[in-house]
């Protein structure tokens, strides 16, 4: 009994000890191979097999000698998130519920489009401790953040499912805010850029934040960048606070001068601006005038989110008309605006609603005499 309590302790503390190669960039493969006395070239074709053809088990990496095949089923892993499950709306996007290795769930979104290419909108925290006013996840709170592992291996299993999409758009949209992760973060876009894994280029990488301002200037002056999404919400710093907490640590009037200051140097780049309309809340015409006049200096293209109904919170959604007249205020003052739309609704995986499911139930009702913001 003692002999096989020992054995099994061995084994785990064999299991415990192995290094986890997801979320490791090509550098840090040929450095590691080197560490195990290969060749630095065998860190190159690991990342390829990784990352590319996207393999499960070293058994397949066929152009690995077996010795070496051997040697890293001993000393490493290869793990994905695991869908526990997967809500298929009806216009195509599906809602994966992933578990961690530790048990905690992130949830990330496919969206295809008509021309053959998909989106995959990742978490990178489970939950989120920004708590904004109209956001599911941010009625979680704030679990931890993600790995750059635990980043990349939620695009990995979306792909593996998805074999006849013609190219991908990453969008860091999901739980959590990134540019409070941005170590974890920029190690992932690393990885997804490489083009000898996943290939998926800067520009078609997005990186969305509440208004996170240091994060903004060191991500924004990397030499190669993401493009940028920026969340105001409001167009006055007193309004916005009630929606965005973040207001009172980085305020309207210092966001707008960082977001004066992100090197656009062609005229392919842009910063987005997201602004949720929320019925009776910030959808009148002097709201999108205010904007307009706000946002017009910068180079930026507007998306307007019609609100996303949850039942915890007592908000409505804008009636289509405040935002078609909402949007026509903006484009009269001559900015590019769209309107997105409401993808995976049914699901609940559309902006502002992933984590229902986590959120406390006695949260899941608007507590007596609750106004909103
Ligand atoms: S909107 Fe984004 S930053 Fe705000 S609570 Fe939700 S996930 Fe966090």
């Amino acid at each position: 009994m003692e002999k096989r309590r020992q054995m099994r302790t061995a084994v785990l503390s064999v299991q415990a000890g192995r290094v986890a190669l997801i979320g490791m960039t090509r550098a840090e493969l040929r450095a590691w191979a080197t560490a195990q006395g290969w060749p630095a070239y065998r860190g190159d074709q690991l990342f390829m097999w990784l990352y590319a053809r996207q393999a499960r088990s070293f058994d397949g990496m066929t152009d690995l000698p077996r010795a070496l095949r051997e040697a890293l089923t001993e000393r490493a892993v290869i793990e994905w998130p695991e869908p526990l499950r997967r809500d298929v709306a009806d216009d195509g996007t599906v809602k994966y519920v992933l578990r961690l290795t530790d048990g905690a769930v992130v949830e990330t979104v496919f969206m295809p489009r008509p021309d053959g290419r998909a989106t995959v909108c990742v978490s990178t925290q489970v939950g989120c401790p920004m708590g904004c006013r109209f956001c599911v996840t941010g009625a979680m709170g704030f679990g931890r953040n993600l790995t750059a592992g635990e980043i990349v291996g939620q695009v990995l299993v979306v792909r593996a499912d998805h074999p006849e999409v013609v190219g991908w758009n990453v969008v860091l949209m999901g739980m959590g805010e990134p540019l409070l992760n941005l170590d974890a973060v920029e190690k992932a876009l690393d990885i997804l850029w490489d083009p000898r894994g996943l290939g998926i280029g800067p520009r078609h990488t997005t990186v969305s934040t509440v208004g996170i301002v240091p994060g903004i200037r060191r991500l924004m002056t990397r030499p190669v960048r993401p493009r940028l999404a920026v969340s105001l919400h409001a167009p006055e710093p007193a309004l916005r606070a009630r929606l965005v907490p973040v207001e009172r640590k980085y305020g309207l009037f210092e966001l707008m001068q960082a977001l004066r200051e992100v090197p656009l140097e062609t005229r392919r780049e842009w910063v987005t601006i997201e602004y949720t309309l929320i019925g009776g809340v910030n959808d009148r015409p002097e709201h999108a005038r205010r904007l307009a006049r706000l946002v017009r200096p910068l180079r930026c293209k507007v998306n307007l989110i019609p609100y996303n109904p949850a039942p915890i919170f007592p908000l409505e959604e804008p009636t289509p008309e405040a935002v078609e007249a909402f949007a026509r205020i903006l484009r009269s003052h001559g900015l590019t605006v769209t309107v997105r739309q409401n993808r995976g609704r049914r699901v609940m995986a559309a902006c502002g609603q992933l984590g229902y499911e986590f959120v406390r139930p006695e949260a899941r009702g608007p507590a007596e005499g609750t106004t909103g913001p």
